[in-house]
């Protein structure tokens, strides 16, 4: 049995005119002699009747509501858009049929709203395949050990077309969305980002990590682990999009397949700066200060300690109340609230002198100060006023010549 997922965006879903589009997409791949799961998002953006923050939104002050309650109405949106999409792959002549998250086998943990997948038992999507063309899988969702019903968190519809794909032993997954493929940067702030043909699993999972949403993170590895290639193209266009797959030597960080020091240019919104000076130098300021925050469950990234100040970011959510708990222990704390942290990865510029020079040089142009900056093997960061973040991708991807 040759098996093809596919797995389709909330904004390839929206109206029955990009349904119609969807429903190509998944007789062609039939035509092609595959086996077809597709896995859907809930229809459209918030505002659409069915969308995901929509069916939150019913439901104004959350917090009212268990995780547990909460995933229960969070779950609807996939599993309408399964029905509906039936329905109209039905009219089209094409027999298939529907699964929740948890009928097709996808058993996760009990992290109501977050949840991972601990395992895969795709015995009833066997079942409907021998009796039909495609299954059509309600994505961002699963079922604990004892039946109850959980979601993956955001993108999660990608996680499990990429754990259905693992399990299936799919020939390929495919991505389809409302861009052409994974580009040098978001096609949203940077007109001419341009699409790559070919990228490593490395490669993808870095961008994604510092913020590139064309796919989760969490998809990436896992199809990465079992080895599926990974495809990520349009529901909209015809073409080969952006194929995701090891590189010559094994998908080693340095052995990049597109011949560039840099892939691509990458964006994090919402991050405030928090600074707490220790003139004494006294390390237990460090110390005090990561403990109250990891008791109150605040992560903090991108932290630079030096002798005389402890510099981290945390989410622009939960400023507030880290800034309180800091000043609570009697601390000196500065901060620069509303940042963005932009990016350049690359698993190329491992060892190439001179990035960090480029970078700097861009944002200095225009005039954007950096407030921080760090990097690894594949990536360089920089923290920036939010609003000189989209030109500092523009510039970033106009200096290393990307477009
Ligand atoms: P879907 O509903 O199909 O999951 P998403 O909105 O989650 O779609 O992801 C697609 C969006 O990702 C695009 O519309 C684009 O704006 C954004 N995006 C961000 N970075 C990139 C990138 N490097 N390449 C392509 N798209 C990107
Ligand atoms: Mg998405």
């Amino acid at each position: 049995m040759r098996v093809l997922v596919q797995k389709f965006g909330g904004t390839s879903l929206s109206t029955e005119e990009q349904r119609k589009l969807v429903i190509k997409k998944i007789s062609a791949a039939i035509g092609d002699g595959n086996q077809v799961v597709a896995v859907v998002s809930a229809m459209g953006r918030r505002g659409a009747a069915y969308a995901t923050d929509t069916l939150k939104d019913l439901v104004p002050d959350a917090k009212i509501l268990s995780k547990k309650d909460l995933d229960l109405l969070m779950s609807c949106g996939e599993i309408i858009s399964s029905v509906v999409l039936v329905s109209e792959l039905a009219a089209a002549g094409i027999q298939a049929a529907c699964l929740t998250g948890g009928q097709a086998g996808i058993i996760t943990d009990d992290s109501y709203n977050d949840a991972r997948i601990v395992r895969v038992n795709p015995v009833e999507i066997y079942r409907e395949l021998e009796k039909n063309q495609v299954v059509i899988v309600a994505g961002f969702q699963g079922m604990t050990e004892e039946g109850q019903i959980t979601t993956l968190g955001r993108g999660g519809s990608d996680t499990t077309a990429a754990a259905l794909g693992a399990a299936l032993k799919a020939h390929r997954i495919d991505i389809y969305t409302d861009v052409d493929g994974v580009k040098t940067a978001d096609p949203k702030i940077v007109n001419n980002a341009k699409t790559l043909e070919r990228i490593t699993y490395n490669e993808i999972c870095q961008l994604a990590h510092e913020g590139a949403k064309v796919i989760h993170p969490r998809a990436v590895e896992i199809a990465m682990q079992a080895n599926v290639p990974l495809r990520v193209l349009s529901t909209f266009l015809d073409g080969n999009g952006t194929m995701v797959a090891n590189g010559a030597a094994g998908d080693t960080v340095t052995d990049s397949i597109n011949d560039n020091t840099i892939t691509g240019i990458t964006q994090k919104t919402n991050v405030s700066q928090l600074i707490i000076h220790n003139p004494a130098k006294d390390q237990h300021v460090s110390q005090q200060v990561f403990k109250v925050l990891a008791a109150n469950e605040i992560s903090v990234d991108f932290i630079t300690i030096n002798e005389t100040e402890t510099i981290f970011t945390v989410r622009d959510d939960v400023s507030a109340r880290a800034i309180s708990l800091i000043q609570d222990l009697g601390l000196e704390i500065s901060t620069h609230l509303n940042c963005a942290k932009v990016a350049a990865v690359g698993a190329g510029m491992t060892g190439i002198p001179g990035v960090m020079s480029k970078i700097v040089e861009a944002l200095t142009e225009k005039n954007i100060r950096i407030l921080q900056s760090a990097d690894s093997y594949t990536s360089i960061w920089c923290l920036v006023p939010q609003s000189d973040m989209e030109e500092a991708v523009r510039a970033l991807h106009e200096k290393f010549n990307l477009g």
